[in-house]
């Protein structure tokens, strides 16, 4: 792995580089694709609650209750969908 601040080449475990003695970043955990899948498909589920509570919340306006029955909003989902899917999930 190279390191983020001299771009010198240093061992995969180092905890600082041996270069420049910057702190090597701890690598990031794998996302938890279980959580990710779960909550892809409770989207559907938290726009209705959403839509709910909209709907008995009357300070709202009108025009955001339009934007969630809108095309233009299931199509965000749809897409979201899609990529991610695309990506592999
Ligand atoms: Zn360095």
């Amino acid at each position: 792995m190279k390191c983020d601040k001299c771009n010198q080449e240093i061992k995969e475990d180092s905890k600082f580089c041996s270069y420049c003695g910057t702190k090597v970043e701890v690598k990031r955990k794998e996302p938890d694709y279980d959580l990710i899948m779960k909550n892809l498909s409770s989207i559907g589920q938290e726009l209705r609650v959403l839509r709910a509570f909209i709907a008995s919340n009357l300070k709202l306006t009108k025009e955001y209750k339009k934007f969630l029955d809108s095309d233009k909003c299931k199509k965000v989902l749809l897409d979201y969908k899609g990529e991610m899917s695309k990506a592999g999930f």
